[in-house]
């Protein structure tokens, strides 16, 4: 068995993440696999939430809401979020990519 930390060991590996333009983040619909930035996706709200849906397939990625105890991020519907290390192209968009599953 590996020595562990507790939690307040990633706060380093994290604070580049979430200090991130989010849009950016390229984000994969567990429903079909389609690999697309935040910034495609098809977004409706913002009462009682936001949902942020697929544009390949319409099924929930992400929702996001904001309640007295906090903001609520739910990416229930994504297998993951990548936050590229590469400059954007020149027009902002990314090019989305039907990719393999990836189990999580
Ligand atoms: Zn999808």
């Amino acid at each position: 068995m590996t020595e562990h930390r507790d939690g307040n060991s990633l706060a380093g590996a994290l604070a580049d993440i979430f200090a991130a333009e989010i849009t950016s983040a390229q984000v994969q619909c567990r429903a079909c696999g389609l690999a697309t930035t935040l910034a495609q996706l098809l977004v409706y709200g913002p009462e009682p939430g936001y949902v942020g849906r697929c544009p390949g397939c319409a099924e929930h990625v992400l929702r996001v809401a904001k309640t007295p105890a906090g903001t609520w991020l739910d990416l229930g519907g994504s297998t993951s979020l990548l936050f590229s290390t590469m400059a954007p192209s020149p027009t902002g968009a990314a090019s989305s990519a039907r990719t393999g599953r990836v189990s999580s």
